[in-house]
């Protein structure tokens, strides 16, 4: 077990109190991290506030050379960090090490990025007012950015606040999850390593209600970027005050499966899509709409290939799903099971748990006002449903407060169209699922799904103001 120190003003320091960090699988404590006071966290807005002065002038080549040895640095680690994510977020380790890729595919991109940040001409002499003036547009670093996020990607979701904030000149003070920490202190290092400034990068950490809380309200912090829940998200946009906010939060996620699916793909990669992570993605596939000439063939496929997926200790290399994240999270989640039993669904497969263990978990017969169906079940537990027409399956994946990725399987290109159309989603995935994410892409959900995009391009936008300059000729 470390004692670990957190990163505030570019030094490593202690706060007085302390959070111990537990595998997920085992329960053992594997780390203990300063827990931050309300004087910490200003302390850390404090530097980044003083490093904003350094970074907002660094020219692009050498924000792009610090990023880019970040993520050489985390392939050098990638093992390291890889188990740390089994451990402290109790994921599978096939997932854990394809987060460790992505995350060092974000600090490429961001690197990529921060080189072609530009604005462009306007028109000056369009209106008869701008006759004689040349007009452009520039795009400049708005100043401290508090990053919060949630337990499930503890390097990836970091890295996608992080990296296109240094991309475009800003600095950051981050609030990972309490449940989740340490990841980010090994990103805080390689960051240190990489050359970035001191105070330009700095973590926080305990309990949300507390000093994220903290972070949302300051007004030195430009902007609030947040991953997590809708009901937390919600609260921090009441407490943001005249800030700009980007939210990523959840989803109740959807794919339909039409009659002419290949369903040799289609089942595949449905059981990893519902099961990856015990279900606790922001785009799991929770709601499966079958044509119903298919629905039973389907189910019966799905439910065997469910029943082959090895369930275990995240670190051993052929497990495919572990614990959830806390005990009470996954009792939350069989009693929603046994509720939607109650109300009608069938059990096909699944629906056992053993501490924080669910067994994967397949629901037939459900209908849309279970919570199963209608809220974000963040557990290993799909729904399988029949439809009869087209427009009607993409009807019930509408009738959701949320929006955030959809995915249909069909090779009909005028069906393909249609749901490109009428899905109300921020990401539709043609042949594939609602899970579908690379990380240059536009990313973010319409709805209670979120405000704003993210994916590196789309977040450096989030995080610069544009800057209007006007030269008169006359
Ligand atoms: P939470 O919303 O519970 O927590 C997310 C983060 O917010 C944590 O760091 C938490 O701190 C902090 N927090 C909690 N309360 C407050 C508050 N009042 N003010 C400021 N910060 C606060 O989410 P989970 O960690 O449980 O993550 C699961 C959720 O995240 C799901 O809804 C999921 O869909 C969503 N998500 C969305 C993604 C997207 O890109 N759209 C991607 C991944 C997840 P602490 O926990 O330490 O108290």
């Amino acid at each position: 077990m470390k004692h670990y120190k957190t990163y505030i003003g570019g030094e490593w320091v202690e706060t007085g109190q302390t959070i111990n960090v537990i595998d997920k699988y085992t329960g053992e404590t594997i780390g203990v991290v300063p827990r931050a006071s309300e004087k910490d966290v200003d302390k850390a807005i404090a530097a980044a506030q003083e490093a904003f002065e350094e970074m907002k002038s660094m020219p692009a080549y050498k924000r792009s050379e610090i990023l880019e040895k970040a993520a050489n640095l985390i392939k050098e680690r990638s093992e390291e960090i890889a188990t740390m994510i089994c451990r402290e977020a109790g994921k599978a380790w096939k997932y854990s090490i394809g987060e460790v890729n992505r995350g060092y595919e974000t600090f490429k991109f961001a690197s990529e990025e921060a080189k072609r940040i530009h604005g462009e001409t306007v028109p000056m002499d369009a209106s008869m007012g701008g006759v004689g003036r040349v007009g452009y547009y520039i795009r400049v670093p708005m100043g401290v950015i508090g990053g919060i996020t949630p337990f499930n990607f503890p390097l990836n979701l970091v890295a996608h606040k992080v990296a296109p904030a240094i991309a475009s000149g800003n600095t950051v003070v981050l609030k990972p999850a309490s449940t989740t920490p340490i990841t980010a202190l090994i990103l805080a290092e390689i960051l240190e390593e990489a050359g970035l400034p001191k105070g330009a990068f700095n973590v926080v950490i305990g309990p949300g209600g507390e000093i994220g809380e903290v972070i949302v309200k300051d007004y030195r912090v430009r902007k609030i970027t947040f991953t997590g829940s809708a009901k937390v998200g919600d609260r921090i946009t009441r407490l943001a005050g005249i800030k700009r906010v980007t939210l990523e939060l959840g989803n109740n996620s959807a794919t339909i499966i039409e009659k002419d699916a290949d369903m040799d793909k289609a089942i595949p990669r449905c059981v990893d899509s519902a099961f990856a992570n015990s279900g606790q993605v922001c785009i799991s596939l929770q709601r499966i709409y079958v044509h119903k000439d298919i629905a039973d063939e389907f189910t019966e496929k799905f439910a065997k290939a469910t029943e082959n997926l090895k369930v275990g200790n995240p670190v051993e290399r052929d497990t495919d799903l572990g614990p959830m994240i806390d005990e009470n999270e996954a009792k939350r989640a069989e009693e929603w099971i046994k509720e939607a039993i109650n109300q009608g669904a069938q059990l096909v497969t699944g629906g056992t748990r053993e501490g924080r263990v669910l067994k994967p978990t397949v629901l037939r017969n459900t209908t849309k006002d279970m919570r199963v169906m209608c809220m974000e079940v963040f557990a290993p537990i799909v729904s399988i449903v029949e439809y009869n027409t087209l427009e009607e399956a993409i009807q019930h994946v509408n009738d959701s407060d949320y929006g955030l990725q959809a995915g249909i399987y069909t090779n009909d290109i005028r069906k393909i169209h249609y749901a490109i159309d009428n899905l109300d989603v921020g990401g539709v995935m043609i042949n594939d699922t609602s899970i579908f994410r690379v990380d240059h892409m536009p990313y973010g959900g319409n709805k209670m799904s979120g405000i704003g995009r993210e994916g590196v391009r789309f977040a450096i936008e989030e995080m610069t103001n544009i800057k209007m300059v006007m030269i008169n000729l006359n």
